[in-house]
Parts: structure tokens; sequence; C-alpha cells
């Protein structure tokens, strides 16, 4: 049986304070639903719960520094929260509902949360795909504000507390596509497109290795300066894509590396992530 055992559990009364107890205690954890970190068979030194930390509201800002209006997604918010919220329906064009509406059921949305489904940076994760797409940048207690894509691409444990994903608020037109072989079941093979105010972002994850961008181009501070750090260049749409951009991030999606897991090969992962990047720019620009 799979136990997972916490030695101290603590509610931390400010992210600031849950940043000095997890540098200052060895082997603590943030937790946030825990739906992730119950998977494991192990025992946590010294438990950190946010739930009184007021990260759990999407707020809507006009004076953020990079976007002007801004939707702050607290880190606490759950996936149900994330999924029924009108702001952020319009601000990813409907792509975040779809986004995680598979994953697993409500009971569980209703606990799993942004916060936890970032910091796991699971390649499977609909979260990461849909703001990574959207253009987010991360906030955290110790590391401070830095894009998504320069996070995903960090291979070292995270020792930082993340309080919020902050994402444009303008309006935008944006589609979700993926493979699962059966409803709530992992994807796989995942793909969000959205035409922002930033331009148009493509994201391709589920690969099964972390979500990459195909279509977009490095944000300050990002890591991918106009790559998507495997090879392949990112390419950029116009506003209006034409046949031959919308072929040229195809195939900027068939470069990405592809490789095999218990749900799919990676030839298959291959075939099929051009077809749904197709897909999403096409549903995305009606
Ligand atoms: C059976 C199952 C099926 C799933 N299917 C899908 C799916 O199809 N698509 C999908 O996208 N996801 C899926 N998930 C993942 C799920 O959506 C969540 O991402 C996952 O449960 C983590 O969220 P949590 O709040 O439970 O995090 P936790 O399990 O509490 O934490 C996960 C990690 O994040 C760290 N953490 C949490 N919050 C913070 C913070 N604020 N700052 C710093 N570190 C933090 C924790 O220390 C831990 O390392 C699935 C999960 C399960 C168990």
């Amino acid at each position: 049986m799979v136990v997972l055992r916490f030695g101290t559990y603590v509610r931390a009364k400010s992210p600031q304070d849950a940043y000095e107890l997890l540098r200052s205690k060895k082997g603590s954890r943030i937790v946030g639903g825990g739906g992730w970190m119950r998977l494991s068979r192990r025992s946590v030194g010294t438990v950190i719960d946010l739930g009184d930390c007021g990260l759990d509201a999407i707020n809507l800002t006009h004076d953020d520094p990079v976007f002007g209006d801004a939707l702050r997604i607290g880190a606490y918010v759950t996936l149900r929260s994330f999924e029924l919220d009108e702001h952020l329906d319009r601000a990813s064009g409907g792509a975040a509902a779809a986004a995680v509406h598979d994953i697993v059921g409500v009971q569980f949305r209703n606990l799993a949360t942004v916060g936890g489904s970032v910091c796991g940076r699971f390649g499977f994760s609909d979260v990461c795909l849909v703001l990574l797409a959207l253009g987010a940048h991360l906030e955290f207690v110790g590391a401070g504000r830095i894009p998504l894509e320069a996070f995903l691409m960090d291979k070292a444990t995270c020792r930082d507390v993340l309080t919020h994903v902050i994402v444009p608020a303008a309006p935008a037109q944006a589609s979700y596509q993926a493979v699962r072989r059966q409803a709530t079941d992992f994807p796989v093979i995942n793909v969000c497109a959205a035409h922002t105010c930033q331009g148009w972002r493509v994201a391709v994850g589920a690969r099964p290795g972390r979500p990459r961008l195909v279509v977009g181009s490095a944000q300050e501070g990002g890591a991918q300066d106009a790559s998507n750090s495997q090879g392949a260049p990112c390419v950029t749409l116009t506003d209006a894509p034409t046949a031959d951009e919308v072929e040229a991030a195809c195939a900027s999606a068939q470069r990405l590396t592809y490789s095999t897991n218990m749900l799919a090969d990676a030839a298959y992962r291959q075939e099929v992530a051009p077809v749904l990047v197709r897909r999403a720019i096409e549903e995305a620009a009606r």
C-alpha cells in the first residue's frame, strides 16, 4: 500500500513564513492539494500548508508591470476554480476550462491546486501547457518573477514558494487539443494554441517530456531564445496565419523530441503532434 507520512504539519501564516520554514527545515515540502504527493511512498519531515496565506483567488489587476491588465492566479486556487473563472475563461479563449476538464473528476479538481500543478512540472500537465501558450509568468518568494517557459527548462528541484501565476487579462482566441486513450486518463499528447496580446504561441506537451513552445518568441528572462531548446526554431505567426505559416508550425512540432512510455510510443506522438498543432491553430483562428 502507498503511504505518505508527515512528521510535522504546519499552516504557514504568510508565503514569506512558508519560505523561511521551507529553507530552514531540511526535508520540508510545500503541499498544495496533496493529490500527487500522496502517490509517493515516503515520509516528509515538515509539510507546509498554504491554506491561510490568501492565495486562493483569481484577481484582475490593471497595473501589472509586464502585461498591464492581468489576472493574478493564486497558487492555492483549485483546478475547479481555474476551470470556472469567467475572467480566465475570456483571457484563455475557453482553453483553460477545456484543458482541465478531463483531469480525473470534479472532486479531484476541487482538491488539486494550480501551484501543485505548476511546481510538479509534470510533462503531461494540461495546466502547464495552457499557461505556457498564454505566456504566463510565475511569482515566487525566493526566485521572484520568471516566465513559465524558463521555469519549465530548469531541472533543479524547486525550493521556492510559488505565490501567483500571472497571465494577460485581454480576451484571447485559443484552442486546446489532446489525445487520451479514454476520458480522464493522462493525455498521450496535448497541444494548446493561443493568440493573445503577445501574438501567437503554440505549446506541445506530454511528449511525454515537459511542454515546449513551437510557435512564439522568447519572453524577457525566458530560456528559449527563439528556439525550443531541442534544435527546432520556434516559428512566428502573423495575426491571420497563412497556410505556409501553419505548415511551418507543424514542421516545428515534428522536429521536437518525443519518447515512448506506457501510453504511446515516440513515433506515434511525432506523427500526431503536428496534426493537433494544425487543428489548434485553425480552431483558434476561427
Ligand atoms: C490520478 C491522477 C491523474 C491526473 N491526471 C492529470 C491529467 O490528465 N492532466 C493534468 O494536467 N494533471 C493530471 N494530474 C495532476 C494533477 O492535476 C495535479 O497537477 C497534481 O495533483 C498536483 O497538484 P496538487 O495541488 O495535488 O499538488 P501536490 O501533490 O500537493 O504537490 C505537487 C508538488 O508541487 C509542490 N508544490 C505545491 N504547491 C507549491 C507551491 N505553492 N510552491 C512551491 N511548490 C509547491 C509540492 O511540494 C510537490 O512537490 C493527475 C493526478 C493524479 C493523481
